[in-house]
Order: structure tokens, then C-alpha cells, then sequence
């Protein structure tokens, strides 16, 4: 036979024979069948036959350095033989005549080369897996996988492996198990690349073919490593057509990385063409490309592009950590936002609730101390205090907490000018402050928007010292903001609802507020079966005062009037003005005697008033009538006619008296 002659094998459950003439009959030379992936091989002369080898079971034959072929030693002078090869997938074999000498050398030569290959694959691996524990970025996670997928490929495929004791069962799988390497070290690549390439920013359409054939390849590994014999031909040609998509892909991304600028990314589409050169020459095999360099080269030019981009991906440690730093600021960014705007929200509604039901003075309190629980957990505050003076005619000082009011105390006593112009600003600024010789701690001071001539600010401070940034400020400010707007609408809900029931010019109850009290004493007494009586107060001529003295004179008097009558009852007593110069007193609990004598003191205070419109004297006196809820009457109309009855009777009586109406008046 020809010396290197390449012959394909077909895959075959039988063995195939493929006779052979030696050239070279000398009697030191051997047969040497180059490192192909068979099951068995052997040799027979007529009825002699060789031992039989297999690339999945090297046997001790190779010992420790790395086997390069099949050797065969043959029965002196013998030139026909027949070599026995069954292989599960196509492969191509080159027997020869080989000399010693040449064996050991071929031996040696790739022994160096493919250690030197295997150890820069592991120190790849552990540099990737360095830089990954290093910096957290994925992308040294596709390095490490690319690395240490080269490194299983390459070891398999050279038929190291099945040598080494403790992973010797990856032989289990025999060729299918390198198929699924080769195949997984495709969807690393891959991976790698669209990494490397940055696709999923600049190139979509790219990255997506690469998810997709990513993903192919990780299908095809996993169908491989199913170990079924009748797809063995199958996966042979589907390992090559993704190996070859695989190199397509890498020259891909690897222009478009040279596109975008990427550092290293020329070389390492250089080095991208030369693999796929190498593989290409690999794949000739069969057509009697050979050699040296044809069977390494690839896994050298590949191991070489690994360093290369290894080196690209080192050089790009600086970028990925600021892309990260600049992400997680954004990630903190945006966390923070949304729990400014929950406590916002929470604030607000909170406000709403909790400001309706209160009385002027305690709700410009709840408002400010819903705004310090927000404002203190959200900006971390040691201590915090507002000062309003003249809100809503208050002098407010609230300190959170209580034990830090003597510090603020004395901060604003040394300070209230300063504090007092600030608030006039309405910026939010920080400062150190402090009292005397006192530490100068740095506050921020934030203006409330309240109408002069009162004014507000309110005090943060922070227990580390450390400064407020202007979105802390201007958070603090927009909640104070809201809550002394939520205490302004309060405050006016409140005061509308007053006037409502209220008479505009005494301040006493209405005429509805008074019937409405009416109607309540009276159902209530009925079921408690309880004393209650009714006065009415009627200033006397009081057409001829108007008539005398002006319409304005008769207001003051009614303002008077209403004042004395104020100051003659008792907290629970109500009074209201029932119309015109007319007024109502209602006393729970008291009988008529009772309601008697209070009528005769208010007449009497009356009649001591000594008023002056105009430095024109004015006398007053007053008509009372006075009438006492009946047993059993749950209404107030019949004791309100009663009183009203009375109280004519007092005007007929010849005025300024008091007349009690008898229990039953017709
Ligand atoms: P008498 O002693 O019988 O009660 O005589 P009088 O003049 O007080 O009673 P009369 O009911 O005749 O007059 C009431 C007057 O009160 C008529 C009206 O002009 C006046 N008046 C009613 N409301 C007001 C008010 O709000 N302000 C002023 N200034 N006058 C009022
Ligand atoms: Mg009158
Ligand atoms: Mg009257």
C-alpha cells in the first residue's frame, strides 16, 4: 500500500477489512495507524492475528505518555495483511509503515503539544474562574465554560481521557461521548461570543440567531449523550454542521465586535479565521489532507483564540465594574424612589384620615407628628423638631424625640433671628448649629410654607454627622409641605363647619344649631326622665335703640348682650340666638327655680351694663321668660311656646323682669 493513505470506515456493527500491502517489509518497521476514534482495531495474517486495541480502552499499552497511534508489531517478512476496524461512527484511518524512530518521535511531538494545549486550557480556566470570583460578571462565567469545555473536548477527543483512572467511564459513551463535548464547548463558544460581542446591545438579530443556536447545541449534546448507537452516523454529521455554524458565528460577532470598537476584537477575528481555516483542513482529512499541523493545528489555533480573548476580557475588567457600580447605583436609585413614594402616599393618606375629626390646636399637632413618623425611619434621622410661630395662632415647638426638645430649645433661643430669616427664604439649606460653646452639629433647616407674619421650619438632624444630599432636603420640604397644606385645609374645613352653625354676629348657635340641641336635650331628658329647662331673653325696645342710635349701635348691643348671657352660664348650659334681638338658653338638668334664679341674675347683670355708642350712653334691659320640660313631653315645642308665652307675659308685665311660665298655660 501507499504509506498515509487515508481510508474511510464506515460506521458498522461488524468489522470492516481493509487489506493492506506494506511497502516497507524491513523488519524493524511496524504498522502504525494513526489515532482514530474506533472501537476495536486488530490485524490478521491468515490465521495469525494481532492483539486487538481501542481508542476507548487504551490498555497499559500507552503508559504514561500520550498515545498518537495504533502500533501493531508484525510476524517477520510479512507484507498482506488485513486491518480489522469496527467504528460506530465514520471515521478515517492512515496506516503506514512506521520505524521505531519515527513512532517515538511522532509520540513525543504530540505529547508536547497536546500537554502544553491541556495545561494553558486549565490555567485559562482558573484565570476565568479568578476574574468571575473577582468581578461577578457572566461574562467570565462564559469564559470559564469556554476554557474548561476545550479542555474536556480536546482531552476526549485526543483519547487522553480513557487513559487517566477516575474518569476513565467517560469511555461509557464512547464516540457519541465526544460528539457531546465537542457539542457543549459549540453552545460555550457561542455564549462566549454574544458576550464578548456585546450582540444583545448593538446586534439583536445576531444575538438572537446565537440564543438560538446556543440552545441547538445544548439540545444535540444532550440527544448525543442518550448514547444511541443507530444516531451515531447521524450525530457525526450534525457535531460537524454545529461546529461549523459555531466558527460561522464566532466570525459574526467577531466583526461586529470590530465594528463597535471593542477592544482586541482584530485579533481576535484574526485568530476566529485562522481556527476555522484549521478546521477546514481537519475536515479534508478524508480526501488525504494530512500531516502534523493538520491534526493539531486546529486545537492549537482554537486554544490560542481562547488566550486571545481571555486577554480581550481582562483588559475590559475596569468597564464591566463600572457598568456595574453605575447599575447597582440605579438599581438603589430607583428602590429608594419608590420608598419615597410609598411613605408620600402614606403620609397623605394619613393626613386625610386622621386631621377630619380633630379640634383646632390638636390637628396642626397630629398633622406634624404624622410627618416626623414618615420623615425620621426615610431620611435616618437622630432627631428631628418643627417650630411654627403664629400657625394658625399657635406658637408650636414638637420635638421628636421628646428627649432632644432641650436642644432645640436652647438651639432656638441663641438662634430664632437666624432661624426666623431662613424660613423667609424657603430653600432648604444645612448648617452647623449649636448653642454656645456647645458641639456645632450640622442640621438641615427647611423652611415651612406658612403665611407671614408666621413662619416655620423644621430642624433634621443625623446621628452620624453626615451631610443631607439636596434630594434628602427636598423630600423633607415637599413633606412639610403636605402636611402643613393638609393642616390649612383642616383648619378651614373646620372653621366653615363652625360658621355653619354658628350665628355670624353674637358667635352664639344659630337658629337651626339651637332647635337642633332642642330636639336632643329634650329626647334625652325624656328617657333619663331628667330635669332640663328653656329661657328666652328678649332685650327690651330694642326697635327704639336701632331707631336712636343706628343700626351698627343695636349690633353692639347685641354682641354685649350675648357676651353677659355667655358669662352667666355653666359648660354645659347652650345658648343661641333664636332671631331678631331674641335668644335661647337651654339648661340641662335644672328645674325652673334654678332657671328662675339664673334668669333674674342675667337680668340684673343686664340692667349693670353700661354701654356707650358714640360717647352716648345706651341702657338695656331684657325680658326673660322661663319654662320646664313636663313629664313625659320628649318634644321641645309645647315648653318653647310655654317659655315664649312667659316671656310675653313679662313684656306685658311692664319689661326688664322675669316670668316663669305655670305648668300648664292656656
Ligand atoms: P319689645 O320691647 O316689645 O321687644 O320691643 P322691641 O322693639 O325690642 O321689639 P320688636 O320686635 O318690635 O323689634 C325688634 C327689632 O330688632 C326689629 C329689627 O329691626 C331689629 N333687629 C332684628 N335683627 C337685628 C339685627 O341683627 N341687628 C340690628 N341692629 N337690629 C335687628
Ligand atoms: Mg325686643
Ligand atoms: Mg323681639
Amino acid at each position: 500500500m501507499a504509506e498515509g493513505q487515508s481510508i474511510r470506515v464506515p460506521a458498522s456493527a461488524t468489522p470492516v477489512r481493509i487489506p493492506l500491502t506494506l511497502d516497507n517489509g524491513d523488519a524493524a518497521s511496524r504498522l502504525w495507524v494513526q489515532r482514530a476514534m474506533v472501537d476495536e482495531i486488530w490485524v490478521e495474517h491468515g490465521a495469525w492475528r494481532s492483539p486487538s486495541q481501542s481508542f476507548f480502552r487504551p490498555g497499559d499499552m500507552d503508559g504514561p505518555s500520550f498515545p498518537a497511534g495504533f502500533v501493531f508489531d508484525l510476524p517477520d517478512g510479512v507484507k498482506d495483511v488485513d486491518l480489522m476496524v469496527s467504528a460506530r461512527a465514520p471515521v478515517v484511518v492512515r496506516p503506514g509503515a512506521m520505524s521505531p524512530e519515527g513512532i517515538t518521535d511522532l509520540q513525543q511531538r504530540g505529547s508536547a503539544l497536546a500537554g502544553a494545549n491541556y495545561a494553558s486550557l486549565a490555567v485559562l480556566s482558573l484565570v476565568a474562574l479568578s476574574l468571575f470570583a473577582a468581578v461577578r460578571d457572566r461574562v467570565y462565567l462564559a469564559l470559564l465554560a469556554l476554557s474548561a469545555t476545550a479542555f474536556a473536548w480536546f482531552v476526549a477527543a485526543n483519547g487522553h481521557v480513557y487513559g487517566w483512572a477516575g474518569v476513565r467511564w467517560v469511555a461509557l459513551w464512547g464516540v457519541q461521548g465526544v460528539f457531546a463535548l465537542q457539542m457543549l464547548h459549540c453552545a460555550a463558544a457561542t455564549w462566549l461570543a454574544q458576550r464578548y460581542s456585546e450582540l444583545d446591545l448593538g446586534a439583536r438579530r445576531i444575538h438572537r440567531l446565537g440564543n438560538g443556536l446556543r440552545y441547538t447545541a445544548l439540545g444535540c449534546a444532550a440527544i448525543a449523550l442518550l448514547h444511541l448507537d443507530a444516531l451515531s452516523t447521524t450525530m457525526a454529521w450534525v457535531a460537524m454542521a454545529i461546529g461549523a455554524l459555531t466558527l460561522a458565528f464566532a466570525i459574526a460577532s467577531a466583526y461586529v465586535a470590530v465594528r463597535h470598537r471593542i477592544w482586541n476584537s482584530l485579533s481576535v477575528l484574526t485568530v476566529v479565521l485562522v481556527v476555522a481555516f484549521a478546521f477546514a483542513m481537519r475536515a479534508l482529512m478524508a480526501f488525504g489532507v494530512h500531516g502534523f499541523w493538520v491534526r493539531y493545528g486546529p486545537q492549537l489555533a482554537l486554544t490560542v483564540c481562547i488566550l486571545l480573548v481571555a486577554v480581550g476580557m481582562i483588559g475590559r475588567i475596569a468597564h464591566v465594574r463600572d457598568e456595574r457600580d453605575r447599575e447597582r447605583l440605579a438599581r438603589g436609585d430607583s428602590e429608594r424612589r419608590l420608598e419615597r413614594e410609598a411613605a408620600r402616599v402614606e403620609l397623605v393618606q394619613q393626613l386625610q384620615r386622621r386631621l377630619r375629626e380633630l379640634p383646632a390646636g390638636d390637628l396642626e399637632w397630629a398633622a406634624f407628628r404624622s410627618l416626623f413618623e414618615r420623615l425620621l425611619p426615610l431620611l435616618r434621622l437622630e432627631s428631628a423638631a418643627l417650630v411654627a410661630y403664629g400657625f394658625h395662632g399657635f406658637d408650636l415647638l414638637l420635638a421628636e424625640p421628646i428627649s432632644s426638645k432641650a436642644h432645640y430649645t436652647d438651639l432656638l433661643q441663641a438662634r430664632m433671628g437666624m432661624m426666623k430669616g431662613l424660613a423667609r427664604t424657603q430653600a432648604p439649606v444645612q448648617l452647623q448649629l449649636g448653642n454656645g460653646d456647645a458641639l456645632h452639629l450640622l442640621h438641615g433647616v427647611v423652611p415651612l410654607p406658612i403665611r407671614a407674619p408666621a413662619w416655620g421650619v423644621l430642624l433634621l438632624q443625623r446621628s452620624d454627622g453626615t451631610s443631607f444630599t439636596d434630594d434628602e432636603l427636598a423630600l423633607a420640604s415637599d413633606f412639610g409641605r403636605l402636611a402643613v397644606q393638609h393642616a390649612d385645609e383642616a383648619a378651614a374645613a373646620l372653621s366653615l363647619r363652625r360658621s355653619a352653625e354658628l350665628d355670624a354676629l353674637t358667635g352664639t348657635f344659630n337658629r337651626r344649631t339651637i332647635d337642633l340641641w332642642l330636639s336632643r336635650t329634650f329626647s334625652e331628658a325624656h328617657r333619663q326622665d331628667g330635669l332640663l329647662s328653656v329661657l328666652f331673653v328678649d332685650i327690651d325696645h330694642f326697635k327704639s335703640i336701632n331707631d336712636t342710635h343706628g343700626h351698627a349701635a343695636g349690633d353692639a348691643v347685641l354682641r354685649q348682650v350675648s357676651d353677659v348671657l355667655r358669662r352667666e352660664l355653666q359648660a354645659t348650659d347652650l345658648l343661641g340666638r333664636y332671631g331678631g334681638e331674641e335668644f335661647v338658653i337651654v339648661l340641662p338638668g335644672r328645674n325652673g327655680d334654678d332657671a328662675r334664679q339664673l334668669g333674674e341674675r342675667i337680668r340684673l347683670a343686664i340692667e349693670l351694663v353700661r354701654l356707650e355708642y358714640e360717647d352716648k350712653p345706651i341702657r338695656i334691659t331684657v325680658s326673660v321668660g322661663v319654662a320646664t320640660r313636663l313629664p313625659r313631653e320628649s318634644e321641645p315645642a309645647a315648653a318653647v311656646a310655654r317659655a315664649d308665652q312667659a316671656l310675653y307675659a313679662a313684656k306685658r308685665g311692664g319689661r326688664n323682669r322675669v316670668n316663669v311660665a305655670p305648668a300648664v298655660f292656656t
